[in-house]
């Protein structure tokens, strides 16, 4: 029984294992249950993969072109993550390309990361990057794109992503789908609903003919739940997923992540809907520690964001407690907005670690004016450091949740 499960040692954070022998990796995909808080939806999941199991509640760090900025691999698995986000379908469609990963035997051992793996789709690229003035149109089929740079033509359709997914290898993909702007009103919202539904049906067939990677390994499948900031968009977006039968539940869209009141709030409208069983992923929750907690007490498992590294590049560092308040948890800290400037100069003779008590490698041997000093001279050890604590401040975070959620009750 996973309820009973024990803990043992896992760098950066603790796991509950059965057994101090592992089962052999198998090459299928399959989540569970494994224990419910005992007064809120938070809960531990357990899902395995081919490249190994994960327990929930996880954050994914983002390799989004097949780099995990400033961090090694094993930076990240030492930060206990079990998961990352590596190789955005288009990115990786523009470059390196399908054939330069295929011929490396996917994304695992092209970016060197062995444990398991999400990629999305490209669907978030659809709405960004045509705000960010690149050529994109978008038709009833998929989009296509002008690369800026190389001016490669790129089409983005629930074939071409399904196909790409298979060669980059991943162990969760993604269905393709349409990003639904917060800015568009309700007939935009309503637009990309029906237009990610269509492409949901066309990637679950796609995806159907061989649910294999092209290295032989299970892939799963996640639906996205679209509907903007409308009730009953979403609701009617995630009974619809759920027909689909598939093997997990996003819920995405610009507002989620971006805005954390109506994330939560949205969250609380379809999770009456959704199975206990599938994993759920709120899709770039991440900007702060608190954000996910807030997620998790409201029955989200996975969650992927590019803030903890980029505030580190940018000098904001993670600072905070993690305190057991009414049964649930809280980051706080006094008057820091939970977070660090490096860059002030209150920090210049500051011989502190960024995070007393933080078990992290940088925290362990670096102190505050020390990175302050790299920080303000723009070398490249800083983002390194910085990335680090970031994300390992991330992953603590869920450590803290899980054990309370196997203790609670
Ligand atoms: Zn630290």
């Amino acid at each position: 029984m996973w309820v009973r499960a024990c803990f043992t040692s896992y760098a950066g954070g603790r796991l509950p294992v059965v057994s101090a022998k592992l089962p052999a990796m198998k090459n299928s995909y399959h989540s569970e249950l494994v224990k419910k808080h005992a007064s809120l939806p938070a809960r531990v999941m357990r899902f395995e993969t081919p490249h190994g199991e994960v327990f929930t509640p996880s954050f994914m760090p983002v390799g989004t072109r097949a780099m995990l900025n400033y961090l090694t691999p094993a930076d990240v698995e030492q930060n206990g993550s079990q998961i990352i986000l590596g190789g955005n379908t288009y990115h990786m469609l523009c470059s390196p390309g399908m054939e330069v990963i295929e011929k490396a035997g996917g994304m695992h051992p092209f970016m060197g990361w062995h444990k398991a793996m999400l990629t999305d789709s490209g669907g978030f690229q659809v709405l960004s990057l045509s705000k960010k003035g690149t050529v994109c149109l978008i038709e009833e089929e998929g989009a296509v794109f002008k690369h800026p740079i190389t001016g490669k033509i790129i089409h983005l359709n629930s074939h071409t992503s399904i196909q790409a997914q298979k060669i980059i290898g991943a162990d969760i993909i993604m269905a393709f789908d349409q990003c639904t702007p917060e800015t568009g009103g309700r007939e935009a919202a309503l637009a990309a609903l029906d237009r990610t539904h269509r492409w949901l049906v066309a990637s679950r067939e796609e995806h159907e003919k061989n649910p294999y990677s092209a290295y032989g390994k299970k892939q799963a499948l996640f639906g996205i739940i679209q509907g903007g900031s409308f009730r009953d968009l979403r609701e009617q977006s995630t009974a619809f997923v759920l027909q689909q039968a598939l093997d997990g539940i996003a819920i995405g869209g610009e507002v989620i992540g971006f805005d954390m009141p109506k994330t939560g709030e949205i969250i609380d409208w379809v999770r009456p809907m959704l199975p206990e069983d599938k994993i759920r992923y709120t899709m770039g929750v991440g900007l702060n520690p608190q954000d996910l907690i807030d997620v998790v007490a409201k029955g989200i498992d996975i969650f992927d964001c590019v803030a903890p590294t980029r505030n580190a590049r940018h000098g904001t560092l993670y600072f905070g407690q993690i305190v057991e308040q009414n049964g649930w948890l809280r980051f706080e800290s006094e008057g820091d907005n939970c977070r660090i400037l490096i860059k002030k100069s209150q920090y210049a003779r500051d011989e502190n670690p960024i995070l007393p008590g933080c078990a992290c490698y940088t925290c362990q041997h670096f102190s505050r004016s020390y990175l302050h000093y790299l920080f303000k001279e723009g070398l490249i050890a800083y983002f390194h450091l910085a990335s680090i604590h970031n994300v390992h401040v991330m992953q603590t975070v869920c450590t803290r949740m899980r054990e309370l959620i196997l203790s609670s009750g």
